[in-house]
């Protein structure tokens, strides 16, 4: 059963199941809890014949400020997935491991949901929070909605679900991770990242309104237009791009691990982390650059 103290999860009128984040003052900031919570729940609705669609939404300000860097816990204090284990083993084989499981894997779990997901999001979604949103069919964004991938400041390539160049283009995809700008939703919307932007104060209805005319369609029909998009972005290289980059994400891990002793640039991270990480970390960060 999902873990309502991170999620809450509804059966509305109407065909739509609805999934909203509830650590609305960690900005939904997404532990493993909240992972295998948002897993539970989006299984649960799948298998609920009444519901047609689904909607991941956040309470509070933000959608999601992205994984949470600070109390993510353990996988193992969790019922497991995926394929890959040795979740606790020492260097690279365990990283590997827990990263295949709860961000890649995870997110491709996600995304092969057969029943159409709307992401609705609002505030800021950062990094993991992107993951989030691209996992989803439809997105719908309040006015106010930013979005950025702040890794490569923590010397990664970019977040473990790879999907910047097919949501921004590729030009785009390399000024936002070269830069960790933030994009607005109507520049989103621009782009094609974004179906609808619309004012903050009417984002839960319309993103609700929407839904319920998608459920209007024959299920089965909706399942198999899902997975004909799917597969004509598979089919281009979509998977293989996602794959290719999580190898590379893995090595930036590894390297910063051998440099700094924790798994990202720690000149990347905002300062109570780095307080939080103190006894880890190997270099001060003064000298970072310099070696
Ligand atoms: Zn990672």
């Amino acid at each position: 059963m999902p873990d309502n103290t991170v999620i809450s999860t509804d059966v509305l009128e109407g065909g739509v199941g609805r999934i909203t984040m509830t650590r609305a003052a960690a900005r939904n900031a997404q532990n493993h809890a909240m992972t295998y919570a948002l897993d539970a729940a989006f299984k649960k609705l799948e298998h609920d014949n009444s519901v047609k669609v689904i909607i991941l939404c956040g309470e509070g300000p933000h959608f999601s400020a992205g994984h949470d860097l600070k109390e993510q816990g353990a996988v193992s204090d969790h019922d497991p997935v995926g394929t890959w284990g040795g979740y606790d083993k020492h260097g690279a084989e365990g990283l590997m491991a827990r990263e295949t499981e709860v961000f890649l894997q995870m997110c491709l779990r996600w995304r092969s949901i057969s029943k159409p997901t709307i992401a609705q999001v609002q505030g800021k979604a950062i990094a993991g929070g992107l993951m989030l949103a691209w996992v989803c069919d439809l997105i719908v964004a309040s006015d106010n909605a930013m979005f950025a991938d702040n890794t490569v400041g923590m010397g990664t390539n970019g977040v473990e679900y790879f999907a910047h160049p097919w949501e921004f283009g590729t030009r785009k995809a390399k000024e936002l991770l070269f830069t960790s700008d933030f994009i607005s939703a109507q520049e989103c919307h621009k782009l094609g990242m974004i179906n609808h932007v619309v004012p903050l104060d009417q984002l839960e209805d319309f993103t609700l309104a929407l839904a319920r005319r998608v459920a209007l369609r024959p299920g089965f029909g909706l399942k198999l237009a899902k997975l004909a998009c799917n597969q004509a972005l598979d089919s281009q290289g979509f998977i293989m791009g996602l794959n290719a980059a999580f190898s590379l994400h893995m090595l930036a891990h590894t390297h910063n691990l051998e440099k700094y002793g924790i798994i990202v640039d720690p000149r990347g991270l905002s300062a109570p982390i780095v307080a939080s990480l103190q006894d880890q970390i190997k270099i001060p960060i003064s000298d970072a650059a310099k070696k």
